[in-house]
């Protein structure tokens, strides 16, 4: 590894190897060897190791679960679609009580409530 590669380009720290967690969808699929910048935490996976979580997160189901929905009206409310594929796989269905709250102005948060 070249000198240089061993700086943060955000921050000016230096990054070392270490075991690294790394999550999708709040999941974690387990530790995996990354650079980590000492200052501001950036990791950095080689493309070898990310081939290897893409691997993993597709076997585990946690793969292309995003999707894009447009906004509904029903009545004075408005409503969002779920699709089946995230319905699953957070274990929806209908009449499951869910808490809705924003996070800031562009994001929502839905929160499945404990039954
Ligand atoms: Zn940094």
């Amino acid at each position: 590894m070249a000198e240089d590669e061993m700086q943060c380009w955000e921050c000016n720290g230096r990054y070392s190897y270490k075991m690294a967690d790394f999550s999708v969808y709040g999941i974690s699929l387990g530790k995996f060897r990354a650079k980590v910048c000492n200052k501001c935490g950036d990791k950095v996976f080689s493309e070898e190791v990310s081939d290897q979580m893409d691997k993993i997160a597709k076997q585990r189901g946690l793969w292309g679960l995003e999707a894009k929905t447009k906004i509904g009206k029903v009545g004075n409310a408005l409503d969002v679609k779920i699709n089946t594929k995230i319905a699953k796989f957070c274990d929806l269905k209908k009449g499951r009580e869910v808490s809705v709250r924003p996070e800031g102005k562009n994001r929502i948060l839905i929160e499945v409530v404990a039954a």
